[in-house]
């Protein structure tokens, strides 16, 4: 598969191109903002140092989000919680602080590949892909078209929230266990996945503006939940 690195680091860039290559991808390395943004159509995934000499890594990431789909991981050194939890809520699929083991990344970059597969493709792909429209309050999930709207107007959602989405939707009267979640939608349990699930969820919810739509189950899960039109407060522990 086709790699688009971005990295200013000409070291960390060489090491990354090595062991990318002999895993049979080949790879476009970019010291630059401008440049990713030129050549991320190409890519079949992407790895980010955040670290960029004519652009906030963050701010190139949100602009990546906007025309591309791509499987997207942070290579970082920033490890503060808060970067980590921006470049998740920004739509990056997984995170790795630098320093890290190549085997580890090249582990994270099998698993977000495999599951941000096409659609019914992957662990988290079938979960509603091609199901009914479901409503919650004024909210309405369509797996098919991959739309929710509020109000009757479109939310967009970043992929891996309206896969969240659309799991809970599937089965709205069950409440679904983390571990379920992280198994259907990222396919493993990382640390990285289990903070990113409740990112996710605080997206949907901002995204939406219906708090209640998704329903914490404390020590659980989350269940679809009610969505009246007004906000509320009424998810949490109830
Ligand atoms: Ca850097």
């Amino acid at each position: 598969m086709h790699a688009l690195l971005v990295e200013d680091d000409d070291r960390m860039a060489r090491a990354l191109g090595t062991a990318l290559a002999q895993r049979g991808h080949t790879v476009r390395r970019v010291s630059r903002a401008l440049d990713a943004l030129r050549y991320v159509h190409e890519a079949g995934f992407v790895l980010l140092d955040l670290g960029l000499p004519d652009l906030d890594g963050l701010e190139l990431l949100r602009r990546l989000r906007t025309v591309c789909d791509a499987p997207l991981i942070v290579v970082t050194a920033r490890c503060e919680e808060r970067d980590v939890v921006q470049g998740l809520r920004a739509g990056a699929d997984d995170y790795v602080v630098k320093p890290f083991r190549m085997a580890e990344l090249i582990a994270r970059i099998d698993t977000v590949r495999r599951r941000t597969r096409a659609p019914g493709g992957g662990p988290g792909g079938g979960a509603a892909d091609g199901g009914r429209a479901v409503r919650s309050g004024d909210v309405e999930v369509d797996p098919a078209g991959r739309t929710v709207t509020v109000a009757g107007r479109e939310v967009r959602l970043t992929r891996r929230e309206f896969d969240v989405l659309a799991l809970l939707a599937a089965r709205p009267d069950e409440v679904h266990a983390r571990e379920e979640i992280l198994d259907r939608i990222w396919g493993d349990a990382f640390l990285a996945a289990s903070r990113s699930l409740d990112v996710h969820v605080a997206g949907i919810r901002a995204k939406t503006g219906r708090r209640g739509l998704v329903r914490t189950v404390r020590g659980f899960g989350y269940q679809l939940g009610a969505a009246p039109a007004v906000r509320g407060e009424r998810d949490a522990g109830s």
